[in-house]
């Protein structure tokens, strides 16, 4: 009969009379009883809340005990050592945590993961998605506890709690066209980046793009906010061009917002009105640069990267546009007979979606829903970044990068599809600056292109059942229309009226 060790662990000495052991222990009795084949060893390795009392980069304990004994080959090889999770082998650095795993392994002694249920063996070591998987979940756990670090919090907060009461200067970082003075209590601007901003600005403003923007300040080598001559990119205009420092509002991180932290407004020194701000916020919102249409106007595609195949989720895309016949949307997967989503009349969605819903979305979104979507994004956010972070670190050990690329590609979209929601929302509570949709005529170039945003800036997502002809609208508000019909039109009052039965954020159909 092979052997099992159990090693529990426990980061503060009032977990260890409570939850932590009950579970960790639980977990090991419901292993044994499906594992009959291995006996518990009487020796149990436990570090019971070693990190509070020494410091987390003790490396004495239980742990250092065990390894100690795998190394003087005490412990049998087919051994198994069963842990919660792998964060228990280090709350420390990363590397550590997969280095002691890999020592294990190479021992011969296995490594069993309770809560997921992962076997690491000595073959482990040549399967590198394993390895990955390990490195993700340490990682994971890593980011946990330096989000827990709670003294630096602390100290931040007082530190935020003065600047919003008093305005006093927090840090000596700030924004680039910015500098703290010598006695600390006040913001210098810096002459020299602030007109760059505004020549930036008004660049924007008269519609160049943010390639043109980029081209003009290096052909002048107009010097960066750093001070390199011809070192400008696109996505630093970008980054300038969204910056809420140059009204003054000082912003928090991803994680801090999701912490509860606000933005303290007058903060800096205002370098622009709001009014200028906020026009320019309209104007780069949607990513779909100003492409000319010289054909038909019905190719602009109003639900472009909207409307989405609810059998596979692919995006839809228009077919068979020709004179003055809208066409259809189609599934791109179905010519690939990877799906079975039948086509579905443009005509049909778009008098529904655009005429019915988006002509009278201002009057079906609810201002307090707002302030939850907006927690909601920024706390989704800090989790894609983390994930964002993890599959970088295992792309630079992956032998075959391509499915985590694809991963990335994707949590890196949905990142700035969030960060757009979020100006939406932001900027919507200040003003919108749009011609009166009712006005529009989608026969027209120019208003179709109008009409795209502005759909773009109104819905998240619009899943469609070309088969039952019914939708699932996600307003960017965070309000979602279950089973939408598309085959007869609502009057504005009967859904208004469906409003009243709102379910959450979901109105059933
Ligand atoms: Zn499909």
């Amino acid at each position: 009969m092979k052997a099992a060790i159990a090693y529990l662990r426990f980061s503060s000495p009032s977990q260890g009379d409570g939850d932590s052991l009950k579970r960790q222990k639980k977990l090991i009795d419901e292993w044994l009883k499906v594992h009959p084949e291995y006996q518990l060893d009487d020796t149990t390795y436990e570090d019971l809340g070693l990190s509070a009392f020494k410091g987390k980069h003790a490396d004495s304990g239980a742990f250092a005990d065990f390894m100690d004994a795998l190394n003087h080959g005490v412990i049998a090889a087919g051994t198994v050592l069963l842990i919660e999770s792998l964060d228990r082998l280090s709350r420390e650095k990363i590397g550590d945590a997969t280095e002691r795993l890999k020592r294990i392994l190479i021992c011969d002694v296995d490594v069993v993961t309770l809560c997921d249920n992962t076997h690491y063996t000595k073959e482990s070591l040549n399967d590198p998605y394993a390895i990955i998987k390990a490195i993700l979940i340490a990682q994971r756990a890593n980011e946990e506890s330096e989000i827990k670090s709670s003294r630096v919090k602390a100290s931040w907060r007082r530190k935020r709690e003065e600047a919003e009461k008093t305005g006093t200067i927090m840090t000596r970082a700030c924004p680039r066209w910015l500098r703290v003075s010598e006695d600390r209590k006040s913001f210098e601007v810096i002459e020299e980046n602030v007109s760059t901003i505004i020549k930036i600005f008004d660049l924007r403003k008269e519609n160049a793009s943010l390639h043109r923007i980029t081209k003009y300040l290096n052909d002048r080598n107009i010097k960066t906010l750093s001070g390199v001559e011809g070192q400008w990119h696109p996505s630093s205009i970008q980054k300038i061009l969204s910056n809420k420092a140059l009204i003054g509002i000082c912003t928090p991180s991803y994680r801090a917002r999701n912490q509860g932290l606000t933005e303290i407004h007058n903060y800096y020194p205002k370098i622009l009105s709001d009014e200028s701000f906020f026009e320019i916020q309209e104007l780069r919102l949607a990513p779909f640069g100003r492409v000319v249409v010289k054909e038909n106007p019905l190719l602009i595609n109003l639900l472009r990267t909207i409307l989405r195949c609810r059998y596979c989720n692919s995006t839809m895309i228009v077919t068979s546009v020709s004179g003055s016949h809208h066409g259809y949307y189609a599934c791109p997967m179905k010519r690939l007979h990877r799906c079975s989503a039948p086509l579905i009349k443009r005509e049909m969605v778009d008098d529904i979606i655009i005429g019915c819903v988006l002509f009278n979305a201002r009057e079906f979104e609810s201002e307090p829903l707002n302030v939850d979507k907006t927690i909601q994004l920024n706390s989704r956010n800090v989790e894609v970044m983390l994930e964002i972070k993890n599959l970088i670190s295992a792309i630079k050990l992956a032998p075959d990068v391509s499915s985590l690329a694809d991963e990335l590609r994707l949590l890196d979209k949905e990142f700035k599809r969030n960060e757009t929601a979020l100006q939406v929302i932001m900027s919507r509570n200040k003003k919108m600056n749009i011609k009166n949709i009712q006005d529009m005529d989608l026969q027209k170039k120019d208003d179709r292109e109008q009409c795209r945003n502005y759909a773009y800036k109104t819905f998240q997502t619009i899943t469609i059942d070309t088969v039952a002809k019914k939708c699932n609208i996600h307003f960017i508000t965070g309000l979602c229309f279950n089973n939408f019909p598309l085959t007869k039109t609502l009057t504005v009052s009967s859904i208004k009226n469906a409003l009243l039965y709102i379910d959450g954020e979901t109105v059933y159909f």
